[in-house]
C-alpha cells in the first residue's frame, strides 16, 4: 500500500510529465502537401499567455484607465486566451510556461523587436542588427529562402501591423509579397481587388489608429485573410502588433484586450484553414513573439538587455543591468506534424533561433543546408533529450506501480494553467 502511494505520489509530483509521453507516442501523420501559417504576437509576455493577469498590475490605477471596467477584463488564461488553451493545450503544443519547467528564449543580445524577428526568421542572432530602425536586412529570411525553392516559388507571403516589416524581410532584394503598417492592399500584390479589399482599404485610411509605425491588428488579419482565400501561399506569415504598443504606452486593460482580440484572430484563421480543402488537415500553425517583457509591475512596460540600454534604448536606463524578462519568449504549434504533447518541458530552453529550420522543415525543406548559422529545428514530432530522460524514469516507475497492483496511468497531456 505504502509502495502503490508513493508511486502514484511520484506520478504526481512529475506534473504528469511522463503522462503525455504516452500522448505523443504515436507517429506524426504523413501530411502530402504541408501548408505552414506562421504567426507572431509582438511582445506578448508567456507570464499572460500561461497564467493570465498578473494581479499586481490590475492593482495598479496607474495601468488600469477604467478601474470601472476592471470586472469585464479577460484576466484568467482560459478567458485570455481560449483558443490557445482550449484547442492548441489539448491537440498541439506549448513551449515556455517557466513556472512549470518548460522555457524558450531569444539568442540575441539585444532583448527588442528588429533584432528578435531577424533571429525569428533568419535562423540565427545577428548582433549587427542594434535597431528597430528601416534598415533592409542584410541577412535572407527563410520566407526568402523558401520563395526560391522548387515548388515554393510565389507561395510565401507576409502580413503585419508593423511598418518595419517589409525592411525585416527586405522586400527589395526578397521580391517577397509583404503588406504591412498602413500600406493598402495594391494589386501587385493581390491582383484584382475584391469589394472586400477595397473597403478593407477605405476602412484603413478613414481608421485613426493610436500609433504612427503601427495600424490596428483587425487590418493586418482581414487583409491576410481575404489573402488566403483568393492566392492560397503555402507558407504565410503574419505578425500582429498591438499587444506590445498598448503595453509600452502602459495600458495594462488594453493589452488584455488585445491579447484577447489576438487569441480570437488566431480561432478566426484557424477555422478559415480547416473549412478550406487545400489547407484542411495539411497546415501547421506556429504561434511566437519576437521578444518577452519585464518580469513584474515596474517593469512589465519594457523590454531591453543591459547592452540594449547601454546603447540604443537609453531611455530605459533606470534599468540599467536589463529589463529582466525581455528574453524569455513563448511557442505554441498545432497542426497534423505536431503529436498533442500539451505542455513540453524542457531541459535547456528552446532558442527562437530554431523558428526558422522549423518552418523549413514543416514544409520538407532543408533550411540549415543553406545557412549554416541556423539553429536546428525544434524537435516537435519527436522526443526531446528531456522526454528521453524521463521515459526512463517513467519506465521505472510504471513498474513499481504494477509491482503494487495499481492501475497504469492513463494517457493524458499536461495542460497549462
Ligand atoms: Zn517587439
Amino acid at each position: 500500500m505504502l509502495l502503490k502511494l508513493s508511486a502514484r505520489y511520484l506520478c504526481l509530483s512529475m506534473l504528469a510529465s511522463t503522462c503525455w509521453l504516452q500522448a505523443q507516442a504515436a507517429p506524426a501523420p504523413t501530411v502530402k502537401s504541408p501548408k505552414v501559417v506562421l504567426v507572431s504576437i509582438d511582445g506578448l509576455r508567456w507570464q499572460e499567455v500561461f497564467h493570465g493577469a498578473d494581479p499586481e498590475i490590475l492593482r495598479n490605477s496607474q495601468f488600469i484607465r477604467h478601474a470601472d471596467q476592471l470586472a469585464e477584463l479577460p484576466t484568467k488564461p482560459q478567458q485570455l486566451m481560449p483558443f490557445v488553451h482550449q484547442t492548441i493545450a489539448s491537440q498541439g503544443m506549448l513551449v515556455g510556461d517557466r513556472r512549470r519547467g518548460s522555457a524558450m528564449q531569444v539568442s540575441n543580445p539585444w532583448h527588442f523587436s528588429y533584432p528578435g524577428y531577424n533571429e525569428l526568421l533568419s535562423g540565427f542572432p545577428d548582433p549587427a542588427i542594434n535597431s528597430n530602425g528601416k534598415i533592409a536586412n542584410p541577412n535572407v529570411t527563410v520566407l526568402e529562402w523558401l520563395n526560391q525553392q522548387p515548388g515554393m516559388a510565389q507561395q510565401v507571403a507576409a502580413f503585419g501591423s508593423w511598418d518595419v516589416l517589409p525592411f525585416i524581410l527586405n522586400t527589395e532584394r526578397s521580391k517577397l509579397p509583404v503588406n504591412a503598417g498602413f500600406a493598402p492592399m495594391n494589386e501587385q500584390m493581390a491582383g484584382p481587388l475584391t469589394p472586400q479589399l477595397k473597403l478593407l482599404n477605405q476602412l484603413q485610411r478613414q481608421t485613426p489608429s493610436p500609433w504612427a509605425a503601427v495600424r490596428l491588428d483587425v487590418f493586418t488579419q482581414q487583409f491576410a485573410l481575404e489573402y488566403l482565400t483568393q492566392k492560397k501561399p503555402r507558407l504565410l506569415y503574419i505578425a500582429y502588433g498591438e499587444t506590445d504598443d498598448f503595453a509600452h504606452d502602459g495600458q495594462y486593460d488594453q493589452y488584455l484586450k488585445a491579447i484577447r482580440r489576438t487569441d480570437g484572430f488566431i480561432k478566426e484563421l484557424w477555422q478559415q484553414l480547416q473549412s478550406d480543402p487545400f489547407y484542411a488537415g495539411q497546415t501547421t500553425l506556429l504561434i511566437s513573439t519576437d521578444h518577452g517583457r519585464g518580469d513584474n509591475a515596474n517593469s512589465w512596460q519594457h523590454h531591453a538587455s543591459g547592452r540594449a540600454i547601454a546603447g540604443y534604448m537609453k531611455k530605459l536606463k533606470n534599468f540599467g543591468n536589463g529589463v529582466s524578462g525581455s528574453d524569455q519568449i513563448w511557442l505554441a504549434a498545432l497542426g497534423p506534424q505536431i503529436p498533442a504533447r500539451g505542455l513540453v518541458q524542457t531541459q535547456q530552453p528552446w532558442s527562437q533561433s530554431q523558428v526558422a529550420s522549423t518552418v523549413a522543415e514543416l514544409l520538407g525543406y532543408d533550411y540549415q543546408a543553406y545557412q549554416y548559422k541556423a539553429a536546428a529545428a525544434i524537435p516537435l514530432g519527436t522526443a526531446d533529450e528531456a522526454t528521453v530522460q524521463l521515459a526512463g524514469r517513467r519506465a521505472a516507475m510504471t513498474t513499481a506501480a504494477e509491482g503494487a497492483g495499481s492501475a497504469p496511468q492513463q494517457g493524458t497531456v499536461l495542460t497549462p494553467q
